[in-house]
């Protein structure tokens, strides 16, 4: 049988994070390539009662077929938090929940992107989102991130020659650099993108992630009808029970409401009642905090080994929040190269590569240091540094 696949499947590569994973199931290698929450703080106690009361109190709903939007009190419940966090002024019928924040971005792409229209990204941008969006056949543009967001002189002069479909971006923590945008910077890309009328995809993966706790106003702050925002509970309660959402306006969202209905009816409804329970039974602030002051020591030992092992011409970024390190190398140096020679010693970074739509991004790599204790972070740093060294002094 000779199958006829579709052009949009075949020209989407396999995500490379995904495939680099499959070796970093060897319980021997120390992985900075991933992008895991760390483990031991997903309060399985707390889910597991949460669950087991849903089910013993209301299992018969709970477990049925449910709305597309989603269970309204959690929708409730995420609108309050963008208004007491975010200044923002959302209600519950702007919220849809959708199956992980990844779902938004494919949803998203279905509802904007025709095939061969531009899509502007950071540069780099989210390897996920490059993947999502690629299945609907756009012509990718990127504008590049400077230390506090995207390079607005470059963002004008992509927007004066392109009007893309949307902007998507990260403004708190960026996968996969850790950058944040000033609030200098949200106002200005709220500004140009109004002015030429050009949606932006704020996507909050890490907003909940900053170190010092502190909000800083969203994009979607400075332009709110055209400011689309996603979130995710896959930081501060679990991946695993595939829970995030789209914020969007009631004329945008009914157009995601209708790919979704067509591409799973619902997102897991028994994961959002137990959610919502487990949010009435705990008090989630508290279990954010402890993830903030565990990634932030994390974070710090990791900036500070690399800043004592690695040659100073190796540059990292040191990140407000999130999951994620930067690395950027000189010319002489290929993180591919250093990528291939580390995995044999049992250490995996990931290389920039595939965080860019234009090919380039050998000179940069994405370092995690979440799922890393302290003893790992300094050993696993050491050899890089030993590595760099065998290959290029
Ligand atoms: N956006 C960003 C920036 C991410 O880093 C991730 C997870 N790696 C996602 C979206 C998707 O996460 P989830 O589907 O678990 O919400």
């Amino acid at each position: 049988m000779k199958f006829m696949f579709s052009r949009r499947i075949q020209n989407t590569p396999k995500s490379f994070i995904r495939e680099i994973l499959k070796v970093t199931e060897n319980p021997d290698v120390i992985s900075f390539a991933g992008g895991l929450p760390n483990p031991s703080l997903i309060d399985t106690e707390g889910i597991g009662k949460a669950a087991s009361d849903i089910i013993k109190s209301d299992g018969r709903s709970a477990l049925q077929y449910s709305t597309t939007e989603g269970y309204e009190p959690l929708r409730q419940y995420i609108a309050d938090r963008y208004a007491k966090r975010y200044n923002l002024d959302v209600s519950a019928d702007e919220i849809l929940i959708t199956n992980g924040s990844q779902q938004c971005l494919d949803l998203l792409g279905k509802v904007f992107i025709n095939n061969g229209d531009s899509v502007l990204m950071e540069k780099p941008g989210y390897l996920g989102a490059i993947q999502s969006f690629s299945l609907y056949e756009p012509e990718f543009h990127s504008v590049s991130l400077q230390d506090d967001g995207p390079d607005t002189g470059e963002l004008s002069s992509v927007l004066s020659e392109e009007l893309p479909a949307f902007f998507y971006g990260i403004p708190n923590s960026q996968n996969p650099t850790g950058i944040t945008y000033s609030d200098e910077k949200r106002k200005e890309v709220a500004e140009i993108l109004n002015e030429a009328e050009v949606p932006f995809i704020e996507d909050d993966a890490y907003g909940e992630l900053r170190f010092d706790g502190k909000a800083i106003k969203p994009v979607k702050y400075y332009m709110p009808e055209a400011g689309i925002m996603t979130g995710s509970f896959s930081k501060i309660f679990s991946p695993g029970m595939r829970l995030g959402w789209v914020c969007a306006t009631p004329e945008v969202l009914d157009k995601v409401i209708i790919a979704k209905q067509a591409s799973d009816l619902h997102s897991n409804y028994l994961s959002q009642r137990i959610l919502y329970q487990y949010l009435e039974e705990n008090n989630i602030d508290t279990h954010i905090e402890k993830i903030r002051a565990e990634y932030k020591k994390r974070a710090d030992l990791m900036v500070k080994t690399i800043r004592s092992e690695l040659p100073p011409e190796i540059t990292c970024t040191q990140p407000e929040g999130g999951m994620f390190v930067w690395l950027r190398f000189p010319d002489n140096m290929s993180s591919m190269k250093i990528f291939e020679k580390a995995s044999e010693k049992n250490v995996v970074i990931l290389p920039g590569m595939p965080f860019y739509v234009d090919g380039k991004g050998d000179k940069t790599a994405r370092l995690n240091f979440t799922n890393s204790d302290e003893e790992e972070i300094k050993y696993g740093i050491g050899v890089v540094a030993d590595v760099i060294k065998e290959l290029y002094y």
